[in-house]
């Protein structure tokens, strides 16, 4: 979305980096790719009704006007199961769950190709997650759109994801289809996350508890990020970058996998993870 420059990387869609553009080259993105954010109550004007909120992507990109346009915000409504009666409302007279719909109903209005929902479901309660979960794939399915689903909650992961990046500190630690990730980690860190999942019973598994804090960011590690919080952490994990290799379907940075470490197969996560 640009809101923010990276300070290092790339930022490649469709084929092309994206990093160089300049405002006036972005500005057809600007449309194409759109954002649901995590709070959103911080995100909605609440000195603007609904109409005015969805209006305005609609009225920047040149997309409708008139009649036309009210057609297409309640529409719109619809797509997100909300009343279209709720257009005259303001965003403080909506429920959470309600909100966070009318941030969906912003997102796609513009037609996009691409949506990034950043932690989109974190600040409802279980049912209300779920509804929307449902909701979103139900919108994907429609529109055809592509979802970039950022997420700390692995237990929706496998509802909405296709592919599957984990990352730990900035950096990717494993990455592959949804399948392979949740039902045979390899990272530790993942296993880890996947451990810590909650299950309706718990004595058919053991409980992981990931120990320690997460380092601060801003402190450069030397090696892998993980190393003061990993089970099988070893010397030559606190040397060099930690390079990412290809096993059974997926890309793993783990020194446990490169031939380097003690093992070519990591053990499954216990409670000491
Ligand atoms: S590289 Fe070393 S510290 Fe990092 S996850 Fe693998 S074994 Fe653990």
């Amino acid at each position: 979305m640009r809101l923010t420059d990276p300070t290092a990387g790339r930022i490649v869609y469709r084929g092309t980096d994206i990093l160089g553009y300049s405002r006036r080259a972005f500005r057809p993105l600007r449309r194409e790719i759109q954002m649901v954010f995590q709070d959103p109550g911080a995100s909605l004007n609440p000195s603007m009704t609904i109409r005015q909120t969805l209006r305005e992507p609609l009225k920047l990109h040149r997309l409708a006007q008139g009649n036309e346009l009210e057609a297409r915000l309640q529409e719109t409504m619809r797509l997100v199961q909300l009343e279209p009666a709720l257009l005259n409302r303001r965003a403080d007279q909506l429920s959470g769950g309600q909100k966070q719909r009318v941030g969906i109903a912003r997102a796609i209005a513009s037609n996009p190709a691409l949506v990034v929902l950043d932690e989109p479901t974190s600040s409802l309660d279980m049912s209300l997650r779920i509804v929307l979960l449902e909701l979103l794939e139900s919108l994907q399915e429609r529109l055809g759109m592509t979802y970039l689903f950022i997420t700390h909650d692995f237990s929706t992961v496998r509802h909405i994801a296709d592919r599957v990046v984990v990352m730990y500190l900035g950096k990717v630690v494993e990455s592959g289809p949804v399948d392979r990730i949740l039902d045979d980690p390899k990272h530790p860190y993942t296993q880890a996350l996947i451990a810590a999942i909650p299950i309706p019973e718990p004595r058919t598994r053991p409980r992981a508890r990931l120990e320690g804090e997460t380092p601060s960011a801003l402190r450069p590690i030397a090696g892998c990020p993980f190393q003061d919080r990993c089970p099988h952490v070893m010397p030559e994990c606190r040397e060099g970058e930690i390079p990412t290799v290809e096993i059974a379907g997926r890309d793993v940075a783990c020194l446990l996998y490169d031939g380097r470490g003690r093992r070519a197969e990591a053990p499954a996560a216990s409670g000491a993870a």
